[in-house]
């Protein structure tokens, strides 16, 4: 089986020596690679890992919890390292109301002006979304942005709101909190995504996925149990849920 971790912070030291990271990886069938960033810093220290690993690509971008921080020249920064050959998105943006380390109006700004320049530049987007679901929505409506460009990350939606994502024609990426003991309604919500819209990641180092959610530090070799996860939800083998899923991936982000 082949899998692809569409989102990973291998940027995190937290994960330990990044090649350690990538041959465990390698032999639980991960093939592919795509580190997620939070800050113009982040994105340059993704860009340098991406650069250095035939099998890693990297995304550009302002999370929500760091917008207030973004700078004066925080776009022309992104689009510079968006031109780098190993960067596959813009990401991840959006809006955080659960934390609110930046305020709302700062938030939706960063994330709609990210969005504008993804737009421009006809990039994919990773949207990172926390109990904001309704200005997520309407952030992307204002823009203008096209629903098949975005990918709900690590989307914790039930079956409303995964269908209203479906509905603007988006993709839906899941970790491992769907696999959480609690997540019944995420997992119904799985159940509706078209075979030809879902993805998954692990957003390592966190949310470590069942049955190994007691690994303090996740890895992007766990993106199998989120596999395995889905593919019972969804009444399928895990080869077939691997292959659609590195199918989309692929597609979705444009990798070579
Ligand atoms: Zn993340």
């Amino acid at each position: 089986m082949k899998f692809i971790d569409t989102h990973c912070h291998l940027t995190d030291e937290r994960l330990g020596p990044v090649e350690d990271v990538l041959a465990r990886a390698g032999e639980a069938g991960v093939v592919a690679l795509i580190c997620a960033t939070a800050s113009i810093p982040d994105s340059a220290a993704a860009a340098e890992i991406a650069g250095r690993y035939d099998q890693v690509w990297c995304t550009a971008g302002i999370h929500p919890h760091d917008a207030k921080d973004a700078g004066e020249d925080y776009l022309e920064r992104l689009e510079e390292l968006a031109g780098n050959p190993k960067n596959v998105a813009i990401g991840e943006i959006g809006l955080d109301y659960h934390y609110d380390f930046s305020p709302r109006d700062v938030q939706r700004r960063v994330f709609a002006e990210q969005l504008a320049l993804a737009c421009r530049l006809e990039k994919p987007v990773a949207v990172h979304t926390r109990e904001a679901f309704e200005d997520t929505l309407a952030v992307i409506n204002d823009v203008g942005a096209g629903g098949e460009k975005i990918l709900f990350h690590s989307f914790t939606g039930g079956p409303d709101e995964a269908g209203r994502v479906l509905d603007i024609g988006a993709y839906v990426s899941y970790s491992g909190i769907a696999t959480f003991k609690n997540a019944d309604a995420i997992r119904a919500g799985a159940v509706l995504v078209p075979d030809d819209r879902i993805i998954i990641e692990t957003d390592a180092p966190y949310l470590s996925p069942e049955p190994v959610r007691k690994m303090q530090i996740n890895e992007p070799s766990n993106v199998v149990h989120v596999a395995e996860c889905l593919a019972a939800v969804r009444r399928t083998t895990p080869e077939t849920l691997a292959e659609q899923t590195t199918a989309n991936a692929i597609r979705f982000f444009a990798l070579r």
